[in-house]
């Protein structure tokens, strides 16, 4: 039992597994000298998923740690900036109906809440501007930078929009030639474990047994390890959030200089969304559907539609997606990453920042030894069956506020035998008061922090009743904050470059390393 954990096995080499070895082989890269490895064992016949295409703020610090170059990032991942999501047509469909959920904090949010007073100044302009620049920067096409700013560094808040293949494959050069992660090119035909119900080793076609300490579980929806072998049962969340297919294509650009916009654009239908991430090759996109209230062959149409005829030639590709987690994620010396663990629709991103989280909790949290392993696991999973309750009620948010009842889709996410109880008494309680820092959003490295529920709630529409009272004593602290804000836009739209502008300057000539 007190064996030192010396062996980590990876199996798996999507983002998932490449983004867990890197971020545990940069946090461990002492003990790599001492024995310590990592090894990454991928299949050369199953493929990657190859979507996933958004990403949060938290990937800058994550790469960074891993000592990628910010520019190499963005010229070998066909990569681009990514200042946060318009959601259209979600709250009444109507052509005129958006709003953004950017990535900037509303000014001074860790000192005073601003809902109240924009909600009693009833100055015309919506929270989001009010609070922050980013939105009229994604208006502007604007990038969140210059090319003089430092490597990760910001002067909007950004995340990226990558190419899923081209990221794997440059995570896994990163990995083995910088970092020293053993890569295994082999398919897994069997996991083998001891009397005790831990996993020894894994027996594969090509590179015969692997044996290791601790084994990472990132081999997708088929998830071998942690699903398969342990049977840790999948608790499904299709009773909550409806949809349960995907029609993904990639779009090519009418010219190579065509505009790319700066955010994700998530625009609803009548039975699901479709999201669009411009990358600065080509456009991926998507209809993300409830196959209860669409036919394949109708969603085929709906998506089709949207890209215009000059696109009918292309063929999306269906992926059943079943919204859902493991019941637990660590269960003897296994733990399950990516979608191995569980998946939820893509309608925040929320699947590579909580492979970012996951990878960073196990390398931090490393157990010494088998003996305390149980330890760490017990809080592993509760910090992670947190995170995916909470991401659960976040992505229903945005169907509950909606005023939408034209089809049976919208109707049926706003019945209430489909929103879990928790949500119901937040947005109960949100009519009398609004969602800030104390919140309930309390844990270090909230997924979606008290803003991400304020952006969506005044964006859709969402009125709390306030007192003129109540704002008066911080009427002029609130006042400065808003001005300060319509400084700030002013000062950014002037100064920053156009999205791909900046792109291209990227390309040609790098941005400056830290
Ligand atoms: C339609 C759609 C859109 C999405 N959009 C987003 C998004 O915008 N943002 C976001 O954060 N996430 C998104 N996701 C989720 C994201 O794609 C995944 O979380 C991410 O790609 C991680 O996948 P993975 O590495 O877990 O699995 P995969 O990419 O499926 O990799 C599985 C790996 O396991 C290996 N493997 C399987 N079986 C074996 C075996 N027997 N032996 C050896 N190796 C094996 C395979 O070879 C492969 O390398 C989206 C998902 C879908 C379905």
């Amino acid at each position: 039992m007190t064996q030192r954990i010396q062996s980590i096995v990876i199996v798996g080499g999507g983002t998932a597994g490449w983004l867990t070895a890197g971020i545990i082989a940069a946090r461990h890269q002492g003990r790599m000298k001492a024995g310590f490895t990592v090894t990454l064992v991928e299949s050369p016949n199953v493929p990657i998923i190859g979507v996933g295409e958004g990403t949060w703020p938290t990937l800058r610090s994550t790469l960074q740690k891993m000592g990628v170059s910010e520019t190499d990032f963005f010229r070998r991942c066909d990569a681009a900036f990514k200042q946060g999501a318009k959601f259209a047509k979600w709250t009444t469909g109507a052509d005129d109906d958006a709003y953004y959920h950017p990535l900037m904090l509303p000014q001074g949010f860790t000192q005073l809440n601003l809902v109240p007073h924009w909600l009693n100044e009833h100055s015309g302009r919506t929270f989001c501007e009010t609070v922050t620049p980013q939105g009229q920067l994604c208006d502007d096409g604007l990038a969140p930078k210059m090319i003089t700013t430092p490597e990760y560094q910001a002067l909007a808040n950004y995340a990226y929009h990558l190419d899923a293949g081209k990221f794997s494959t440059f995570l896994a050069q990163h990995c083995t030639t910088k970092l020293g992660v053993r890569h295994v090119l082999a398919d897994v035909t069997t996991v083998n474990q001891s009397q005790t119900g831990d996993i020894r080793r894994v027996d594969t076609r090509q590179a015969g047994e692997i044996p290791g300490d601790l084994f990472i579980d990132c081999t997708g929806f088929s998830a071998l390890l942690l699903g398969k072998t342990l049977g840790v049962p999948f608790k499904d969340c299709s009773d909550v959030l409806l949809c349960d297919a995907a029609l993904a294509v990639q779009v090519p650009y009418e010219c190579s200089d065509a505009p790319m916009a700066s955010h994700t654009i998530s625009t609803a239908q009548s039975a699901g969304w479709i999201w669009d991430i411009g990358l600065p090759t080509r456009r991926g996109t998507g209809y993300v559907y409830s196959t209860r209230h669409t036919t394949d062959d109708q969603a085929h149409e709906t998506l089709m539609r949207y890209l215009g005829p000059q696109h009918s030639n292309l063929t999306p590709r269906k992926i059943a997606i079943r919204g859902g987690h493991r019941e637990i994620f660590w269960k003897k010396n296994c733990v399950a990453v990516g979608l191995a663990a569980g998946f939820l629709e893509p309608l925040e991103a929320s699947a590579i920042v909580l492979i970012e989280l996951s990878a960073k909790l196990i390398s931090e949290q490393m157990p010494a030894n088998r003996e305390v392993m149980d330890i760490v696991s017990a809080r592993f999973n509760e910090v992670t069956g947190y995170r995916w309750g909470r991401i659960i009620d976040f992505l229903k948010l945005h169907y509950v506020l909606t005023k939408r009842r034209d089809s049976t889709f919208w109707r049926d996410n706003v019945d209430p035998a489909t929103i879990p109880e928790r949500l119901k008494n937040l947005i109960h309680l949100w009519k009398y008061q609004s969602p800030w820092f104390f919140d309930e959003f309390d844990r270090l490295e909230e997924v979606f922090p008290a803003a991400s529920y304020q952006y969506v709630l005044y964006g859709m529409d969402f009125r709390t009743e306030v007192e003129a009272a109540d704002c008066t004593a911080t009427q002029s602290a609130a006042s400065k904050l808003i001005n300060d804000n319509l400084a700030m836009t002013r000062r950014l739209r002037s100064q920053l470059p156009k999205n791909r502008d900046l792109i291209n300057k990227i390309a040609q000539y790098g941005l400056q390393p830290i």
